[in-house]
């Protein structure tokens, strides 16, 4: 199946998408296999203005076109490549017409195999700190979502939108972020959610107090075994 990546927020974010999904497809497959994509990348300055104005209505109407695109040009499912945008998934699939993997979902699987139950979540204040994103996770996975205190919390957002989406990667704000995971860590957390999918350029595994579940990677990976398993079971191509 094709696999209708929607992406640009940030463009540094499905960069990695781009290249996690076709590494994940030649894992499968072998030779020179790639994965097969089809990708409507929006500009993101736009975007970014109408989420901090509050204007959710004009980014619902931009995604759903640009899901509208994909459909036209043959996807079989969406891959939004954004935790915040989640926030509109429901309206996107709807207004579209494609099914949509959802990426709390991946996360929410790997966590639950690995048997953690009490999880820090690191994302956006609008991931934070709304119900659209937590729910998920409380309501299918049953888990305890933990999130940083308020300083913490503007801390990790002004990172994000000032230096991970301008590709800035800066050792202090790592050394933040470790702070951040450590202090989950003494409130009992077991693991931590990468739910921005650009943190993964800050927080690795190795140098993190907790284990790490990167969305970005754990979505992109998904995305590619979904989009095999439906065309080994012959479905729609
Ligand atoms: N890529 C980020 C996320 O996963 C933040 C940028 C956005 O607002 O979409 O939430």
């Amino acid at each position: 199946m094709l696999i209708g990546l929607l992406g640009g927020m940030s463009w540094e974010s499905t960069a990695i998408y781009y290249r996690e999904m076709n590494r994940a497809a030649n894992r499968s497959l072998g030779g020179l296999h790639s994965a097969r994509i089809l990708m409507h990348s929006v500009d993101f300055e736009h975007i970014q203005r109408c989420q901090h104005d509050g204007k959710w209505g004009e980014c619902a109407r931009i995604l759903v076109e640009a899901g509208r695109s994909l459909k036209a040009g043959g996807a079989s499912f969406l891959v939004l490549a954004t935790n915040t945008m989640h926030k509109l998934a429901d309206e996107i699939e709807e207004g579209s017409g494609l099914p949509m993997l959802h990426i709390a979902d991946p996360t929410g699987d790997a966590l639950q195999r690995a048997g953690h139950t009490r999880i820090g979540l690191l994302a956006t204040r609008f991931t934070m700190e709304e119900r659209f994103y937590r729910h998920r996770l409380e309501s299918r996975y049953h888990f305890d979502v933990v999130v940083p205190d308020e300083e913490e919390r503007a801390d990790i957002h002004g990172i994000i939108y000032d230096e991970l989406c301008h590709g800035t990667v800066i050792d202090t704000s790592a050394a933040r972020f470790r702070q951040i995971i450590d202090h989950l860590k003494w409130s009992g957390c077991e693991a931590v959610i990468l739910g921005c999918t650009e943190i993964g350029m800050l927080v690795s595994a190795d140098s993190s107090p907790l284990p790490v579940f990167d969305t970005t990677a754990l979505h992109a990976q998904a995305a590619v075994g979904l989009a095999l398993q439906g065309e080994l079971i012959g479905l729609k191509d």
